[in-house]
C-alpha cells in the first residue's frame, strides 16, 4: 500500500472515530435528520473538506454536496450515501459511503489526476424512515418528488414537520412544494454508492465486498398483516441484504 493510501486510511479511521464520539448516544449513533446529529456530522465534515481544499455546497434540499475545485456543472458521476442513522444505530451504515467519496475527492486531489467527468460525492441528510415515518425525505425532495402529506408529517423528535425541517435547513420550498427537482438532472451521468448493511448472506459465503446493480423500493406500513411479512422470508429486513424467496 502507498503512502498516500495508508494516510487515506488514517484519515478514514479518524473520522469514523470522531463522528462516532460526536454523535454517540450511550448505546450506538444516533444522527437524526435535520436534527442535532446531522448537524454536528455535517459540520465535521465541511471542516475535514476544507482542509483538504474540497469544496462543500448544499443542494435545494439541504444535502450536502462535496466536489473539486473547478468541476462545474457538466454531468458528472455521483457518489455518496445517507448522513442520518436510526436511533442507537452503527456508526458506519450510510457515513461509510460519504466518506469512502470523500476520500476519493482528496486522493484525486493529491494526485493532481482529471478525470475524463467531475466526480461529486453527496451526503443526504434525510433518508431513514424512522424519523417521519417516510423513507428517502432527502432524497425524494432533491428530485420533486415529495408530496403535501409528506410535507406534513412530524418528525417523532422534534414536532416539526417535514416542511419545516426543509424550510429551516435552507431547501428551495417554492421547488419542492411544486413537485419540482431542486437539481439539474443534466448535471447526473452516473451514480455508484458504497453501503454497509446487516445481512447474512455475504458472511454466509464468505464474501468481503459484492456488487449490486440495483435495489428494490422499501416501503413500510405501521399495520401488520397478521405474522406474515411480505415478499420476505418471515424477516424484517433492509435493503439488500437477504433474497427474494417463497413468502411463508
Ligand atoms: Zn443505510
Amino acid at each position: 500500500m502507498s503512502t498516500l493510501q495508508n494516510e487515506l486510511r488514517a484519515q478514514a479511521v479518524k473520522l469514523f472515530d470522531d463522528i462516532k464520539t460526536l454523535t454517540f448516544d450511550g448505546v450506538g449513533v444516533t444522527r437524526e435528520s435535520y436534527g442535532a446529529g446531522v448537524d454536528v456530522t455535517v459540520k465535521h465534515l465541511v471542516d475535514f473538506a476544507a482542509l483538504h481544499g474540497i469544496e462543500t455546497s448544499f443542494d435545494g434540499a439541504a444535502n450536502l454536496v462535496f466536489s473539486l475545485p473547478g468541476s462545474g456543472d457538466t454531468p458528472a458521476l455521483w457518489s455518496g450515501s445517507h448522513l442520518d442513522s436510526l436511533p442507537q444505530s452503527g456508526n458506519y451504515d450510510g457515513l461509510a459511503g460519504v466518506i469512502a467519496g470523500v476520500l476519493c475527492l482528496v486522493r484525486l486531489k493529491r494526485e493532481g489526476r482529471v478525470l475524463s467527468r467531475p466526480f461529486k460525492v453527496i451526503g443526504f441528510v434525510g433518508e431513514e424512515s424512522v424519523w417521519f415515518g417516510k423513507g428517502y425525505t432527502g432524497s425524494s425532495a432533491m428530485w420533486g418528488k415529495l408530496k403535501p402529506e409528506d410535507l406534513a408529517l412530524a418528525s417523532r423528535n422534534s414536532g416539526r414537520t417535514l416542511g419545516q425541517c426543509l424550510q429551516e435547513a435552507g431547501a428551495d420550498m417554492a421547488r419542492i412544494s411544486a413537485g419540482q427537482p431542486v437539481v439539474d438532472l443534466r448535471d447526473f451521468a452516473g451514480y455508484i454508492e458504497l453501503h454497509i448493511e446487516q445481512g447474512p448472506v455475504m458472511v454466509q459465503r464468505g464474501w468481503p465486498t459484492a456488487v449490486v446493480s440495483g435495489i428494490r423500493g422499501s416501503r413500510r406500513h405501521p399495520k401488520v398483516l397478521g405474522s406474515v411479512a411480505i415478499g420476505r422470508c418471515g424477516e424484517n429486513s433492509l435493503d439488500g441484504p437477504t433474497h427474494y424467496c417463497p413468502v411463508k
